[in-house]
């Protein structure tokens, strides 16, 4: 009806007026185009992917409807703090990166113990790159609290800013410091930055997953995020950057009572008993190789042994020079620890362990994503956590080192531009 001039300047009217309309909402929930987007990883230890959405994780729960959930993420082997979250900022399995165990020996290193922060300070552990060195490599300054590894020196490079593992410090305090340097001016604000919480891992040992305390240590934890994010809005920041918040493993009950010596699985003067736990690592004595393996290999009441190169193929695990040569793998609620401990433990209630094989779905851990790049209110199908890798290195724009690790489960919660 209208000549083409008259449809192109109603047009234009209409594009300009759009823009007016826009253009407030922008001030603050829009960055420039040259405006780097930070990027902010959350570990709360041993929080179950089921612990979500039972009225402990307001905060959590909100994030994950306005950004995106997995359904779980499945931890590598074996199922344990130090392993899995040097997993998650490699993308490399346990068996490739080195940190094989909480606690490992190898020959002129010495001892490895999560509680020796000597050790886990300790570079020459530490052999992969994480993602704060490559993002420091590439020019991005990074802070982290305490993820494990971080206090370590890894090919030369530390974060710009780190603080060592300190359970004396308030998780409030914690998440405070962290919104802290991400509300510093562009020139400083860290491009990557990590927050660890071990309170959920603690009530889980010592009461078990479905404890009230259990509960309240989530709650606890949740409340630290929802300070943390909060602070982030009020500043017209959220908006403007990427959150991923995951769980390292989950939890599961340990009944009283179920719980195996050591020395009982294996005579002293025939092995040494590297790691124990759930996951439990034996070196035979030199001339006891025979004996040992007699003794251990296959299966028993509450566990089961195999030599560490026919270790079932899903696991990944044992070709690293760091796993003892038998590890044993202890059933879901079965606990192995040294005789000395038993009386002890014999006074002991319901508790909680992991490191139990990681498809049981006790082993469950947590992802949720939210910013810039995610979609909303989406559930992705559960994914391996050696994919977590690869998508930060997306989000942070830097190279990827070889891993194990596939973007492709996460690209559906990826915003089609990104
Ligand atoms: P686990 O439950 O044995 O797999 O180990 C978890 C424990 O590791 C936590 O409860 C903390 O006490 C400890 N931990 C976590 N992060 C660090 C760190 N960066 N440095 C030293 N210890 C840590
Ligand atoms: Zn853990
Ligand atoms: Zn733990």
């Amino acid at each position: 009806m209208h000549p083409p001039f008259f449809r192109l300047a109603w047009l234009a009217a209409l594009l300009l007026l759009a823009g007016c309309t826009t253009t407030p909402a922008r001030t603050t929930a829009t960055r420039t185009a040259s405006e780097p987007v930070p990027l902010l990883l959350i570990s709360i230890d041993a929080l179950r992917a089921d612990y979500l959405g039972k009225g402990d994780t307001p905060h959590l729960d909100r994030l994950a409807r306005q950004g995106v959930r997995a359904e779980w993420m499945n931890p590598s082997y074996p199922a344990l703090t130090f392993p899995n979250h040097f997993t998650l900022v490699t993308g490399l399995r346990p068996d490739r990166h080195g940190v094989v165990h909480n606690t490992m020996r190898e020959e002129g290193l010495g001892d490895f113990r999560v509680a020796d922060l000597a050790a886990v300070g300790d570079g020459r552990w530490w052999r992969a790159e994480p993602i704060w060195v490559g993002a420091e490599k590439a020019g991005l300054p990074t802070a982290i609290w305490a993820w494990p590894g971080s206090a370590a020196e890894i090919d030369g490079v530390r974060p710009t800013r780190w603080k060592p593992y300190d359970e004396s410090i308030p998780a409030d305090q914690r998440a405070d410091e962290v919104a802290r340097w991400l509300e510093e001016p562009a020139a400083t604000r860290p491009r990557f930055a990590a927050l660890y919480l071990e309170m959920v891992d603690g009530a889980g040992h010592e009461h078990g997953p479905h404890a009230p305390q259990t509960h309240q240590a989530v709650r606890q934890a949740d409340a630290a995020v929802g300070r943390l994010l909060d602070s982030l809005a009020g500043k017209g920041l959220l908006e403007r950057m990427n959150v991923i918040v995951v769980s390292d493993h989950g939890m599961a009950v340990v009944p009283p009572g179920q719980v195996v010596a050591v020395e009982d699985m294996v005579p002293v003067e025939d092995a040494i008993v590297v790691s124990i736990g759930q996951s439990v690592g034996i070196a035979p004595r030199a001339g006891h190789v025979e004996a040992a393996e007699k003794r251990l290999l296959g299966r028993h009441n509450h566990y089961q042994c195999w030599r560490k190169s026919e270790l079932p193929a899903r696991w990944h695990y044992g070709r690293n020079a760091r796993v003892p040569p038998i590890v044993c793998q202890m059933d879901e609620g079965w606990d192995a620890i040294p005789a000395a401990g038993m009386a002890k433990r014999a006074l002991a209630g319901t508790r909680g362990s992991h490191g139990y094989d990681p498809a049981l779905a006790s082993m469950r851990a947590t992802f949720i994503a939210h910013g810039l790049a995610f979609r909303k209110g989406v559930v992705i199908a559960p994914f391996d956590n050696v994919d977590v890798y690869p998508l930060m290195a997306r989000l942070l724009d830097i190279p990827a080192r070889e891993n194990d690790g596939d973007i492709a489960p996460l690209l559906p919660a990826l915003e089609a531009d990104k």
